[in-house]
């Protein structure tokens, strides 16, 4: 069938909207009608360069939309069911999954990672050759066959222009929070980065009850958003000292959780020295390839202050996706705060540029 695509050909270059083929899917495999896409830093990464990756490639992996086949063998899902993609379809087999973590599931590492199906295939094509689907989970697009465990149900009245951010930002940064760290109510938690992941931490943080909340951004709207959310308290990184903020709020030795959701090495090493005796800084921003920090391993073994890495927010997306959407519609998770603008899948290129003007919210693109 004909599908109508954003298309990644080559680094620094537009997105190319066009035409391509796709197949019905194989056994093991979900055609899903998208309704809905995030336009997430991820993808931006590859548009830069900072992430290598092949073109031809259609990008995107934060959608959700309706099945509409499924291919032999799927039983999870079928037509008519409301689906949210995930960019992690685990095996459920292997050592990882087995152990409830299929964000590092070996099958994805060769799989989704390298843009291709389990049987090492894409589904897409055009008349030059094949195209690729990012993450195979490829929502620039109209529709897409992604493997089974890619899409995972939620409840049918929950609005798919909403709930397609819980399929990264908000399983990323809420699962950061309440999976990977598991902070505890009256904990001091501080969130450097303000994008789609960083206020959904912000949101968990306000969920688990986190005593003080402090948000770090560069930009006042994103700020504002995290205080809507819960923030106690917010620094803008541009006019302010971080460091001295911090220990305003919270005292000399610092906060219980920093979690780092930009990637850079400034930023990385701040929130680890902000973390008190004891304390954890959790790594959740990805990092553009080539970025090294530095820390004194004194800190570790004489203060007991930890560093640790959170993929995917340690979800398993089949569990965490529906709660998270019990979640929104029983007004706990504010995800329109979240949110922007809308615009077609011809407005692509603008929701990237307005991502390297650091504009705060997320572009959702309505297929
Ligand atoms: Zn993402
Ligand atoms: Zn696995």
């Amino acid at each position: 069938m004909k599908v109508t695509a954003a298309v990644f050909e080559g680094v620094g270059q537009d997105l190319v909207v066009q035409e391509l083929e796709l197949e019905e899917p194989k056994a093991g495999e979900v055609l899903v009608r998208l309704a809905a896409s995030g336009v997430c830093h991820s993808d931006y990464h590859v548009v830069k360069g900072e992430w290598a990756a092949t073109g031809p490639l259609v990008l995107g992996h934060e959608g959700a939309g309706v099945v509409e086949q499924v291919g032999p063998g799927v039983t999870h899902v079928e037509a008519g069911d409301h689906v949210v993609l995930s960019w992690v379809p685990y095996c459920g087999r292997c050592e990882y999954c087995l152990a409830g973590r299929p964000g590092l599931c070996q099958q994805v590492q060769q799989t989704a990672y390298e843009n291709v199906m389990a049987d090492g295939t894409s589904r897409l094509s055009r008349a030059e050759g094949t195209v690729y689907s990012y993450l195979t989970a490829g929502s620039f697009a109209d529709r897409v066959v992604v493997p089974a465990t890619g899409a995972v149900r939620v409840r049918k009245d929950a609005p798919l222009d909403r709930v397609a951010l819980i399929g990264c930002a908000v399983a990323t940064g809420v699962g950061a929070v309440t999976n990977t760290a598991n902070v505890r109510p009256g904990d001091s938690v501080l969130i450097v980065g303000c994008g789609g992941v960083g206020l959904s931490a912000v949101m968990g943080a306000a969920l688990v009850s986190a005593a003080e909340i402090i948000a770090v951004d560069l930009n006042d709207d994103a700020l504002d958003r995290a205080t809507a959310l819960g923030a106690t308290a917010t620094i803008n990184a541009g006019r302010e000292s971080v460091p001295d903020r911090v220990r305003e709020l919270v005292g000399e030795d610092g906060v219980d959780w920093a979690f780092e959701v930009i990637g850079l090495k400034e930023t990385l090493e701040t929130a680890y020295a902000l973390v008190k005796p004891g304390g954890t800084a959790v790594v959740v921003g990805q990092s553009a390839e080539g970025v090294r920090i530095e820390l004194d391993p004194m800190l570790m073994s004489d203060r007991e202050k930890s560093l640790i890495g959170s993929n995917y927010g340690s979800c398993h997306p089949a569990r965490d996706f529906p709660r998270l959407v019990e979640l929104y519609m029983k007004g706990k998770l504010d995800l329109d705060q979240l949110i922007s603008g809308r615009g077609t899948i011809h407005d692509i290129n603008d929701a990237f540029a307005a991502m390297g003007r650091r504009e705060a919210g997320r572009t959702i693109i309505v297929h």
